[in-house]
């Protein structure tokens, strides 16, 4: 079926692309690539009003059998993406032009999206996965999540630390490490800081980091990852596989199925009373370092699921 090709989303200058594109050449398929780090510079794309007509490097595309998003690096400040020369230059044009850049591809997942292309991971879970959406969504569902409240007011992350006992923050989106709330965290000067951005404060989980990726419906492996920081990356000391309970992973399947992920890497950590809580499920994650660390297979099992789409 050479009209339906398994389509990889992401630079191969990417490991994590460059891992899966070489699976998936493996298994017999050539996979079309959609470089978005290539694009508009050197990557010449040409979209028609037919949903179908998708033009990439002179090749028409048709309806993908399946697709894995690595990144669209939309995000100027993203692992990646090179822009600071030209936002220096003009940061207001470079801004725009990474918002026209970022419109067109994403249309173009959308409408292979809507043509029933299968999606490792949907544009539509894109939402779900904002942190305090997502835990809402999973609380909503009946799942176990940690006590959180995401604000910048200082009143109320006195009250909430007063009512949680041992506290962690962290940031709402990303970009820095998890830390313990110290008393003097809760200081008028400290708080005030909230003034500049809202941050994520939660119950500190004492177990260990758990990472469970799960494919399609099923857990593929639990990793448990052994440190004494309390935030692991960095900090990795051994991560050995481990057998998660039935209903552990049963949470974990319904997890992502409840956020719209095919393909998750979903972190667990367990509270004082040694139950599992959900911290969060990963849209594109990462999986070379755990696989070399622990010795399992995750881009075997990725590469199987997109190669299926195939057959369908
Ligand atoms: P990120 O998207 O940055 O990975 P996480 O919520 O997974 O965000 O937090 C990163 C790491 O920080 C976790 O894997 C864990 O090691 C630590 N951490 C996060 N939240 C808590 C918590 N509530 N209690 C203890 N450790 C936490
Ligand atoms: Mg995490
Ligand atoms: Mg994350």
């Amino acid at each position: 079926m050479p009209d339906s090709p398994i389509v990889i989303v992401g630079s191969l200058s990417d490991p994590h692309a460059a891992a899966v594109f070489e699976g998936v050449r493996a298994r017999g398929c050539e996979p079309v690539v959609l470089d978005a780090q290539r694009f508009p510079e050197d990557l010449p794309i040409a979209l028609g009003e037919a949903p179908e007509d998708v033009v990439i490097e002179g090749r028409r595309v048709g309806r993908p059998a399946a697709v894995y998003v690595r990144s669209l690096y939309q995000n100027p400040a993203a692992y990646g993406v090179d822009a600071d020369e030209a936002m220096k230059e003009d940061w207001r044009r470079t801004t725009l032009a990474f918002r026209e850049r970022a419109t067109l591809l994403s249309a173009i997942l959308l409408r292979w999206e809507a043509q029933g292309a299968a999606f490792y991971n949907p544009s539509s879970s894109g939402h779900n996965i904002t942190k305090p959406y997502q835990l809402a969504l999973l609380q909503a569902a009946g799942l176990p999540v940690p006590a959180t409240l995401w604000s910048n007011d200082p009143a109320a992350v006195r009250r909430f630390c007063d009512v949680q006992g041992a506290v962690v923050y962290k940031p709402v989106a990303g970009g820095a490490a998890t830390r313990k709330v110290e008393a003097r965290d809760l200081g008028d000067e400290r708080l005030d800081k909230l003034r500049a951005a809202p941050v994520c404060f939660q119950e500190l989980l004492p177990g260990d980091d758990v990472r469970v990726y799960v494919i399609d419906g099923r857990v593929v492996c639990a990793l448990r990852i052994v440190t004494d920081a309390i935030d692991f990356r960095q900090h990795e000391q051994r991560i050995d596989p481990i057998a998660l309970d039935d209903a552990v992973a049963r949470e974990c399947v319904r997890a992502a199925e409840i956020i719209g992920l095919r393909y998750t890497g979903m972190d667990i950590k367990a509270d004082r009373h040694g139950r599992y809580k959900i911290l969060e499920l990963n849209p594109s994650a990462m999986f070379l370092g755990f696989e070399a660390r622990a010795g399992v297979d995750i881009g075997g099992p990725l590469c199987d699921a997109l190669v299926a789409h195939r057959a369908q």
